[in-house]
């Protein structure tokens, strides 16, 4: 399988190769081919370069996705992080869900943010081909899928120009506040689970965990 992805990233055109090896990584990663992730990887890029920032590798960047849940996005968000580094992990990528194809991407050191908006006429074009119409709709999972029509559907983007699927707003001032992360470590008095001191909440005096804290509502 992850030769068939290699196989797949090297044949992408119009990326250079360290964003074919990024691309290879992320395709490993998101385990399966469809036609959302290479959506975001490309509309990741886009916004990089449009900050004129590199991709994250510490925490100096942060994006925010406005994609939801139980609807045909969630994949393109991997995408995103994928070729921006703002990960989930990292903790500097978060979700607004309204169930849209859009995020944003902030450099904190430069306090600039671009807004990028995948076009609704070419996500209706995401929605019409074979992937969706003949497939996903119908509950067919995405590895289930036959492989022409996934692979096709992963390709087709790489294929367009930029202005035909995505609008860029901005580069525009974005200030941020700084604050502090915490490396002090407790450990809960109720459960003896490790909690970061900032996640430490006081009940009868003892410090516990959010899990272990009666008065949540
Ligand atoms: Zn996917
Ligand atoms: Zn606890």
């Amino acid at each position: 399988m992850f030769a068939r992805h290699k196989e797949i990233a090297s044949s992408i055109e119009g990326l250079t190769d360290e964003e074919r090896e990024l691309l290879y990584s992320g395709m490993n990663i998101h385990g399966h081919l469809c036609g959302a992730m290479p959506v975001g990887f490309r509309a990741g890029l886009a916004a990089l370069k449009a900050l004129g920032s590199e991709r994250e590798r510490d925490m100096d960047k942060f994006a925010i996705i406005y994609a939801g849940n139980r609807h045909a996005a969630g994949c393109f968000a991997d995408g995103v992080q994928f070729a921006t580094g703002c990960t989930f992990g990292k903790g500097i990528m978060k979700k607004e869900p309204k169930g849209k194809w859009s995020f944003m991407v902030v450099d904190k050191v430069k306090g600039k943010a671009v807004k990028v908006k995948i076009k609704a006429g070419f996500i209706k074009k995401v929605y019409e081909a074979p992937f969706i119409s003949e497939y996903r709709i119908k509950g067919i999972k995405p590895t289930d899928v036959p492989k022409d029509a996934a692979e096709a559907a992963f390709k087709r983007p790489f294929g367009l120009k930029l202005e035909d699927f995505l609008e860029i707003e901005g580069p525009f001032d974005f200030k941020v506040e700084k604050t502090p992360a915490s490396f002090n470590l407790e450990v809960c008095e109720k459960c003896g689970e490790a909690v970061a001191e900032n996640y430490v909440r006081l009940e009868d005096g003892k410090k516990v965990c959010p899990d272990c804290f009666s008065y949540n509502d």
